[in-house]
């Protein structure tokens, strides 16, 4: 870990860059307003922290009702947990017996569920909690549109389930049935109908599950660009949404955009004016993930970003704008939040100007 690029009291312009900066204005409104809504349509939420990667973050989000936290990665469970967070979902499958080992000895110090969609997952899951003796709730993942892990709904899962309630150091806990093709639809309609489509079979599933004597303590799924729909449904009872804390570009190119503030920035310094019409900063594709496009400049009428390579960032300027100089900061709103925070060891969150804490990125780079 590097040393942090800033010091708390610090004027924004005295940070050190490229550096990831955090509206905590907007940042908080971003908890509470997540908070309500979930309370106001009565299920309950489990932040993603593959998005903030921070057990400060993790316990903001928990004093505001969160029920725990999901995770990708043993390793981010791991940072978790010995973090303080007490309840946390691997919304993944894990397989092998050294991880699942790890995890079978974290459910010790807190309450660890996770997924499988095969029941040699299964079985390797039962023997790593024997091991261990511990006992560990598994979720079967169901494939809702997404086309990634899980099973497609139907007797294959009842099948899966049984075998999971039926294995000693086992507990059935339910269905994770998560729409991520849907997230970044452009259109309400669009993510209407996969939502729809999604919650119909999940609904279906939990129905027959509970026909043989199999009830869900969670179904699971919800992301930053459906969550309101999945929650209105009355099938989801836990939501796991990541981005909302953060937001980022390609999100805010949903129509309409969640509702929720930017709160993430990648500061940045120019460092060469070549020519009336460029300017370079010092932010390029190491300082910010581009998969899910360029970032935006925040609030530089007619400054565009148009190319990154691995330490440079391409500005241009629209005639008529307003000239950037030489070691001026300039903030850029991320492409993609979530791969853009694991590049960084700190968050610099910032208030009225002034920087007001520094908080370790703990899980940054954790992915095993
Ligand atoms: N749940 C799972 C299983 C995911 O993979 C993701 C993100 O890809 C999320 C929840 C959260 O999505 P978002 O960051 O869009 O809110
Ligand atoms: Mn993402």
């Amino acid at each position: 870990m590097y040393r942090p690029p800033a010091e708390p009291g610090m004027p924004i312009d005295e940070i050190d860059t490229p550096a990831l900066i955090l509206d905590l204005d907007a940042f908080e409104a971003n908890l509470d307003h997540m908070a309500s809504a979930a309370k106001a349509a009565g299920v309950r939420v489990r932040p993603h922290a593959k998005t903030h990667k921070s057990p400060v973050v993790a316990h903001l989000q928990m004093a505001r009702g969160a029920v725990g936290q999901c995770v990708q990665k043993v390793a981010e469970a791991e940072i978790l947990a010995w973090g303080g967070v007490p309840d946390i979902l691997v919304s993944n499958e894990v397989v092998s017996p050294a991880k699942l080992a790890r995890l079978a000895a974290l459910a010790r110090i807190a309450r660890v569920a996770l997924c499988a969609d095969h029941a040699l997952g299964v079985d390797a899951i039962e023997a790593a909690a024997q091991d261990a003796g511990v006992r560990l709730p598994v979720l079967v993942e169901i494939d809702v549109g997404a086309a990634r892990c899980g099973l497609v709904p139907g007797p294959e899962v009842l099948a899966l389930a049984r075998r999971i309630a039926s294995s000693r150091h086992l507990s059935f806990g339910g269905l994770q049935a998560y729409q991520g093709r849907a997230q970044h639809q452009r259109t309400l309609d669009e993510r209407t109908a996969s939502i729809a489509s999604a919650a119909e079979m999940t609904g279906r599933m939990v129905e027959d599950l509970r026909t043989i004597g199999l009830d869900c303590p969670i179904v699971g799924g919800a992301g930053t660009g459906t969550f309101a729909l999945e929650a209105a449904t009355g099938v989801f009872n836990e939501l796991q949404v990541g981005s909302y804390v953060f937001m980022d570009a390609d999100y805010g190119r949903n129509h309409p955009a969640p509702p929720f503030r930017q709160s993430l920035f990648v500061l940045s310094t120019v460092m060469s004016t070549p020519n009336a019409e460029v300017a370079v900063v010092d932010a390029g594709l190491k300082a910010l993930a581009v998969d899910s496009g360029l970032p935006l400049v925040w609030q530089r009428e007619g400054v565009t970003y148009a190319g990154a390579s691995d330490e440079h960032g391409k500005l241009t300027l629209a005639p008529g704008s307003s000239p950037l100089k030489l070691d001026e900061r300039v903030m850029l709103v991320p492409g993609h939040c979530d791969p853009t925070v694991d590049r960084y060891d700190w968050y610099v969150g910032v208030r009225n100007g002034r920087v007001e804490c520094l908080w370790p990125i703990s899980a940054r780079g954790a992915m095993n």
